[in-house]
């Protein structure tokens, strides 16, 4: 049973699906102004894996997230650049779209756009308004009634009362037309240079909220099984999305509510406006995807991560021990003639599963099966990834020490299999060079001849500064008993 902590109820629940066998889920994306930064990548990264251990669970998972492509920090870089807001958005979406796939979070089932569902929007802020939970102020801005939703403040626990002296301080333009300084903004007028709809009320565009209300609702319905984000979106945002669409709907939003913690540096949390920032494609110029990727996943998503270039190393350092044991692996595998790489891989597995393993190695395997429940336990316990990893890290260190070119391709196949399939529920890739193209790998394979080639001529200087020279192109080799192999440092 999985069990997920609900920031609505603060405590663990078991969880139980709406419909059996399926799992709805809206993520709130990014608002693409700019290139990600790390810290929207943590959301991105952690509910991937969310739903990648929903599907190793045999659930059929429909994940929705959106990109915000209507706001002002969209429309002031558009106008900066004298070009359409679109342009920007759509810009920026495709280099989210390039970086989530850097750092291998699957597409969702749907990546709706707030300025492709206007008319959703304008239907569901026609009914508040109907239902008396909204208003039209003189100018045309429709606000949200908040007062007239009662449990307004159940999710962020916050009191309608204490909250109101706090917002009474901020100075907001159309304040004053308000009738609670509470209210929020559900449409409002053009200004001059802004894209702008037809709306009942004035020509304008929403706030900001409403669109994942609506786009929830239409792409997955009214009540959904889990809604997720970073934790600074408990309030105002969620908040007021279960307000907008509980009040529309007269149901349930949301059955579970994640949120995790920020991605600090220096113990602050990484924005956009402070500056403190690093963006994916900083860190995609020094380390593969995968590694900020099992950075990420290394602590549980709902504590807090302190970003150091320290941490981040040792990030590298541990999944190079994953993916050298699968390396290992293959390269066994391979030398038995059951190639797991390249063309026909899954049949090379499957031919080595099918061999025979010995009775030493049937009687070997409840221990190595004992780190996937491991694995699944720390998974059912809150997507617990810190742990989950660390039982991956026992499977590896069992690995390496119980497997050798004596085994059989039967026992290396069924480990492999198990090692790959725990992987890749945290969406880590076994395969180290992935990026690498065919050119480097045929050309480190040449230099490796002629490094052996100078060896077996006595010339160890040459084959010493052949082993430097790839070294300094980060090409490590590694003699072994079965020949010279070599990876990526
Ligand atoms: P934004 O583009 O600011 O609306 O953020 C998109 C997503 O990234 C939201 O789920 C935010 O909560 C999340 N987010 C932004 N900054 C951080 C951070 N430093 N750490 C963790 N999550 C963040
Ligand atoms: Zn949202």
């Amino acid at each position: 049973m999985i069990r997920i902590y609900n920031t609505m109820t603060k405590r663990k629940e078991d969880f139980v699906p709406l419909r059996e066998g399926k799992v709805g889920m809206y993520v709130c994306g990014p608002t693409v102004y700019n290139l990600i930064h790390i810290g929207n990548a943590r959301p991105m990264i952690v509910f991937d894996t969310v739903r990648r251990y929903f599907e190793y669970r045999g659930y059929e998972v429909n994940f929705v997230s959106n990109f915000t492509d209507v706001d002002d920090k969209i429309i002031n870089k558009a106008n900066e650049e004298g070009v359409d807001a679109s342009v920007i958005s759509e810009r920026y979406i495709e280099e989210c779209k390039k970086d989530m796939q850097a750092l291998n979070i699957r597409p969702a089932t749907t990546h709706p756009q707030a300025t492709r569902e206007i008319d959703g929007m304008i239907e569901m802020i026609g009914k508040l308004i109907e239902n008396g939970h909204a208003y039209v102020a003189k100018d045309g801005t429709v606000y949200y009634r908040t007062r007239s939703f009662r449990d307004y403040g159940k999710l962020s626990h916050k009191d309608l009362d204490n909250m109101q002296t706090g917002l009474r301080m901020l100075a907001v333009t159309g304040e004053d037309q308000k009738e609670d300084p509470l209210d929020f903004v559900l449409w409002k007028p053009k200004k001059e240079g802004e894209p702008y709809w037809e709306s009942p009320w004035c020509q304008g565009r929403p706030g900001w909220h409403i669109e994942c209300s609506v786009m929830s609702k239409r792409y997955l319905g009214d009540t959904i099984d889990i809604h997720a984000g970073g934790e600074d979106l408990i309030f105002p945002h969620h908040e007021n999305e279960i307000a907008q669409s509980e009040a529309a709907n007269c149901c349930t939003f949301a059955r579970y509510w994640m949120h995790n913690a920020f991605l600090n540096i220096d113990n602050r949390k990484m924005s956009k406006s402070l500056g403190n920032f690093f963006t994916v494609r900083d860190i995609l110029d020094q380390y593969d995807g995968q590694v900020l990727r099992y950075f990420m996943l290394s602590v549980h998503y709902r504590s807090p991560l302190n970003f150091s270039k320290e941490l981040v190393e040792s990030a590298r350092t541990s999944l190079g021990r994953i993916v050298n044991c699968a390396e290992n692996l293959r390269f066994l595998l391979e030398k038995a003639g059951c190639p797991v790489t390249g063309e026909g891989a899954g049949a090379g597995l499957q031919a080595a599963a099918a061999a025979a393993m010995t009775d030493e190695e049937q009687a070997l395997l409840p221990e190595a099966d004992a780190f996937r429940v491991r694995f699944e336990e720390a998974m059912d316990d809150d997507f617990n990834t810190a742990d989950a990893i660390s039982a991956l890290f026992e499977l590896v260190k069992w690995i390496n020490s119980h497997v050798s070119e004596n085994s059989s391709a039967a026992f290396m196949a069924g480990l492999y299999e198990e090692l790959r399939t725990l992987a890749d529920v945290c969406g880590l890739l076994l395969e180290q060079d992935k990026d690498l193209d065919e050119d480097l790998a045929a050309y480190v394979e040449a230099q490796i001849a002629a490094r052996q080639a100078a060896r077996k001529a006595r010339d160890f200087a040459k084959a010493d500064a052949i082993r430097d020279e790839l070294k300094a192109k980060g090409i490590i080799l590694e003699d072994t008993r079965e020949g010279v192999k070599w990876k990526k440092a």
